[in-house]
């Protein structure tokens, strides 16, 4: 297996003088696993050089954001083959250089890897199981140039019962995995411990569910069988499936996220939330995210998301492409699939709208800057995030809807784009990679006219959105708004031991004119005591208009401000339209989809 790999490296690279060098070799234990440690040793072939410098990745694709993982390193120190201790230095904050390497063929780098926060992109490890990404565990040659592959052998501790990964066994079966290179053992998270597993075929591949934690809680058969439908759905959608076989690592441990992975994902969820309806849809369609994902942004990709410097940020105006109309299909395919009402599925669409609506930033920074900014503004949201930014996914997914549309109208129901996805995938997946305003020509030629100026408008500028040509074409409306009689602050609060804390000023809201800061407590309004609980009921006893007296305190020092209060921002809420005519019905209901025959019977 392994020297076929290697053979169809090299055969792939006849041009390129890199030559595969010989793999690095991981051994993988957990000695002490129940503080959290993880313990790797690298076998590091040394190939003539004098020296090597290895290197911890800073970040992980799909999570936009210098994570630093080196900080979670410890004890690093190497070796000979033969045991000699090797001089090592720390030379960066992520790198190690090993010197004077004699006649040694290999360095044994030894460490140990804290792991102990639950998310889809860093590790975790309790005595019970490990749930292990490549970035933060992994070191590899720094500045490699030709393509290596990399072996990984876990010694599972006892009770364990198995370890789940994308990644291929090596020869002669074992825990014992192959990464044709660096970036598919980055992208092959593994999963270790004793989980419930369900297995199936869609569209002659094999899948599997793995279900850790979730007790006697969880349900892993109807999971599986939720899952079975959004793939079939998916691999129509595409009409080609890219990978063999595909890995859902469902980390059920009462945390929450996802990441997607060539072949395989990383979901995480509370075992309570398959038994609440809402909670439960959030599942599907996060499972429907990343499925997703396996063709947009893992192999239909913006060209700076590959290949990847895993040591800097790698800045892309189209994170919205990969974002944004993923989260726009993830909702509409589970409803294509029958695993959501029309009703919920107009209510998540709706969702999407209604955070851009309570994001006054939409006005300062577009798609493509907020896409460009992921790395030093999304994932470090303050304050003053929803005043400056806004959510490539949430304005994004609203802007592929409004695309969609755009081109259903442009070719009179035709085409939509589900047709440039398709096209978009055959022209640029692979190697390639798009360039954001490629993506934009292919989508006006699948339209069949220039949609440049309209692209500008969307995803170049901080213009107001207007649903109203989608709404119309697909035979929907807004919801009438409805008349509110209380008065609005525009503030967004917290509960901090029963006091009322400002945590967010709405820009250009009434507690923004009046003064209000993040970090003020409201103590009274109009001379009486209001508490954290409490302030809806409160307003709703003034008007909009009413000017109020706020008694607040800032840094222990009690002032007031006064506020006029305002009317609350319109939220909008999608509905069918009673007055839609029969083409437009019909419009509707092809975008809609039908379930697909299988997807019908239903498992309530
Ligand atoms: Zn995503």
């Amino acid at each position: 297996m392994l020297r076929a790999l290697l053979t169809l490296a090299i055969g792939l690279g006849s041009i390129a003088t890199a030559q595969a060098g010989e793999p690095i070799v991981y051994t993988l234990s957990f000695p002490d696993a129940q503080n959290s440690y993880a313990d790797v040793e690298a076998r590091i072939p040394v190939e003539g050089r004098t020296e090597l410098e290895v290197m911890m990745a800073v970040w992980t694709p799909g999570s936009y954001l210098i994570r630093e993982y080196a900080r979670h390193v410890e004890q690093v120190a190497a070796t000979s083959d033969s045991g000699q201790p090797l001089n090592l230095v720390k030379t960066r904050k992520n790198r190690w250089r090993i010197s004077a390497l004699g006649a040694a063929s290999a360095v044994v780098l030894r460490y140990k890897v804290y792991g102990r926060e639950m998310s889809v992109r860093t590790n975790w490890v309790e005595r019970d199981f490990a749930l292990i990404n490549g970035a933060p565990t992994f070191m590899t040659l720094a500045d490699d140039g030709g393509p290596r592959s990399h072996i990984v052998e876990v010694r599972r501790p006892e009770g364990w019962a198995a370890v789940h990964t994308a990644l291929p066994r090596a020869d002669g079966g074992g825990d014992r995995f192959v990464a044709a290179d660096f970036d598919t053992l980055v992208d092959s998270p593994m999963l270790l411990g004793s989980p419930r597993t369900a297995e199936f075929e869609v569209g002659g591949k094999a899948h599997l569910l793995v279900d850790d934690g979730g007790g006697d809680v969880w349900n892993t058969e109807q999971a599986a069988a939720d899952v079975r439908r959004i793939i079939e759905t998916q691999q129509a959608f595409w009409g080609t499936v890219p990978y063999d076989r595909y890995t859902i690592l469902n980390v059920i441990h009462e945390s929450r996220g996802g990441l997607e992975h060539l072949a395989s994902t990383v979901v995480m969820a509370s075992r309570w939330h398959q038994r609440l309806r809402p909670r439960y849809l959030q599942w599907l369609r996060l499972v429907s995210h990343e499925y997703f994902h396996t063709w947009n942004v893992k192999r239909l990709r913006p060209v700076e998301l590959g290949p990847f410097d895993y040591e800097r940020e790698n800045h892309s105006r189209s994170l919205w492409i990969a974002e944004g109309i993923t989260s726009y299909y993830d909702a509409l395919l589970l409803h294509r699939a029958g695993l959501s009402t029309v009703d919920e599925y107009l209510d998540m669409l709706s969702d999407r709208l209604r955070a851009v609506a309570r994001t006054p930033g939409r006005a300062i920074r577009s798609l493509e800057l907020a896409s460009f900014d992921a790395w030093i503004r999304y994932y470090r949201k303050d304050e003053n995030w929803s005043n400056t930014d806004v959510s490539y996914y949430d304005k994004g997914a609203a802007v592929a809807w409004l695309l969609d549309a755009r081109i259903r109208a442009a070719t009179n129901g035709k085409k939509s784009l589900d047709d440039a996805m398709r096209t978009a995938y055959q022209r640029f997946s692979g190697e390639r990679g798009f360039r954001t305003e490629a993506f934009y020509a292919l989508a006006s030629e699948v339209a069949g006219s220039d949609l440049g100026p309209w692209f500008a408008h969307h995803a170049a500028s901080t213009d107001p959105l207007d649903y109203a040509p989608a709404l119309r074409w697909l035979g929907l409306r807004l919801a009438p708004a409805r008349d509110t009689k209380a008065g609005w602050l525009g503030v967004r609060s917290a509960d901090r031991g029963g006091r009322l804390i400002v945590r967010e000023v709405v820009r250009d809201g009434p507690a923004w004119q009046g003064g209000v800061n993040p970090d003020d407590e409201i103590i009274a309004i109009e001379g009486y005591r209001v508490t954290a609980g409490g302030l809806g009921e409160r307003l709703e006893q003034y008007r909009p208009g009413t000017r109020i007296e706020l008694l607040i305190a800032r840094r222990e020092r009690m002032s007031t401000l006064a506020v006029v209060l305002g009317e609350p921002p319109q939220e909008p809420t999608i509905e069918f339209d009673p007055q839609a005519d029969a083409r437009a019905i019909a419009r509707r209901t092809a975008w809609l989809g039908t379930p697909a025959a299988g997807a019908q019977k239903s498992n309530k």
